[in-house]
């Protein structure tokens, strides 16, 4: 049965994954089929031979491995692009893991998108053929809500359409994301993208870079502040980037010792082994500002008593489970615990053109898409620097 799913209401959404999904138990993570849970032409009931490459997992448990799958038609206001490089985040591992528990399968995952433009629609104007672009986590949104006014996509009252695991409404099924040889967007959510850095290193800035420049806008880091970033990993190392460009004194927590040496590289006045109580404790209620970049548990409690009065502690990591905090850890010095996700397009359009203009890029590991499955076991275990990349080429 094909299914077309025609606005992006919530409640019509909702039902959609509702309906689609008591065919499968998504918390056992013991997912048999390899059919998309809406029976849709995209990734489709059937093999698609004739169908783009592209990688997939067709369950919680597998590896990656090659899949075909279907993009839309250039319409008017599209642009297609060859995919030359996708970065891997560590959202992809969690995603096709179901890890968040609402992975539907196969999963093509992937939202740090560079490449070029090979056709556009009609009515498009800020691309040509042979251009640079990106895509980043968002390939759409209701464009009429007031989170979308505001330029607040990626907080979208109908929810962001986003690269991959959301409802297709052009296909049918669901998006699949860059880990494939080409995607079709609209225009209105296709980045551009400067010639002047390594198109390599500036992919992951479609997401590792956004999540991170986001919120130290928002909360204004800027010098004579004492920021801290939790975590060296793809978003923690582009926040000490950030936060030190953006002239803030930067003290980067981590639980990998050996990672100490790359921190200060890359930005840090101060690295803490954060298992070290002593060195916590000298950095007791000092920071003006803590970005929380962590992908698994972790105690949040030993970094809200790092703030000073009215200091902020925003999460931006997705742990699996839930984090307990203690109540008297933020009423004693009115701190403030909040969170972020990714940015809208104008701002990683703003962020993009400050990268360029002040030569920021991320620190890359170049891999073949066939290294996918492997990076995936270095990132659950800490060991990413600091960003995995897949070579499109290799696909
Ligand atoms: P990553 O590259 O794997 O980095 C995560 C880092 O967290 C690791 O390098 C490690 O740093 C630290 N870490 C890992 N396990 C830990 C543990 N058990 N205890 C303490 N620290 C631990 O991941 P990423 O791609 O940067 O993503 C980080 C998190 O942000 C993920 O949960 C991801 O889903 C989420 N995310 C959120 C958004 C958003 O919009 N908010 C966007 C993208 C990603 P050290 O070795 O330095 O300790
Ligand atoms: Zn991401
Ligand atoms: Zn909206």
């Amino acid at each position: 049965m094909k299914m077309k799913i025609k606005t992006h209401q919530k409640s019509e959404k909702s039902d959609l994954i509702k309906a689609a999904q008591p065919s499968i138990n998504l918390r056992s993570g013991s997912l048999t089929t390899a059919t998309p849970r809406f029976g849709s032409t995209n990734g489709g009931d059937h093999p698609n031979p004739g169908g783009i490459k592209a990688y997939a997992a067709q369950t919680a448990t597998a590896s990656l491995g090659p899949f075909a799958i279907q993009r839309r038609d250039v319409g008017d206001n599209d642009v297609q692009m060859e995919i030359l490089y996708c970065g891997v985040c560590h959202s992809d591992l969690h995603m096709v893991r179901n890890e968040w528990h609402q992975t539907v399968y196969p999963c093509v995952p992937g939202h740090e998108i560079v490449g070029r433009v090979i056709a556009v629609g009609r009515e498009v104007e800020k691309f040509k053929e042979g251009d640079l672009a990106g895509v980043g986590c968002m390939v759409d949104s209701c464009r009429t809500c007031s989170s979308c006014e505001q330029g607040l996509e990626q907080y979208c009252e109908h929810g962001p359409v986003q690269t991959y695991n959301s409802e297709d409404t052009h296909l049918g099924g669901v998006t699949y994301g860059g880990y494939s040889k080409s995607i079709v967007v609209d225009e209105a959510f296709v980045l551009r993208v400067s010639d002047k850095l390594n198109l390599a290193a500036v992919a992951p800035l479609l997401c590792a870079g956004i999540t991170t420049y986001s919120p130290l806008r928002h909360w204004k880091v800027s010098k004579g502040q004492k920021v801290g970033i939790v975590g060296l990993g793809g978003l923690g190392h582009m926040a000490v980037k950030f936060a030190r460009s953006f002239g803030a004194h930067v003290v980067l927590f981590t639980t990998s010792p050996e990672k100490g040496a790359d921190a200060i590289r890359l930005g840090a006045h101060e690295v803490v082994v954060s298992k070290d109580q002593g060195e916590m404790n000298k950095h007791l209620n000092s920071f003006d500002f803590i970005l929380d970049a962590v992908s698994a548990e972790h105690d949040i409690n030993a970094y809200l008593n790092l703030l000073k009065v009215d200091g902020t502690l925003t999460l931006v990591g997705l742990p699996e489970k839930p984090l307990g905090i203690a109540a008297f850890n933020l009423i004693g010095r009115r701190r403030q615990f909040a969170g972020s996700m990714i940015g809208g397009i104008a701002e990683t359009q703003e962020m993009l053109d400050y990268c360029a203009d002040h030569g920021i890029v991320s620190d890359v590991e170049l891999i073949s898409i066939d290294q996918v499955n492997e990076a995936y076991e270095r990132m659950v275990k800490g060991q990413v620097k600091y960003r995995f990349v897949i070579d499109m080429a290799s696909l």
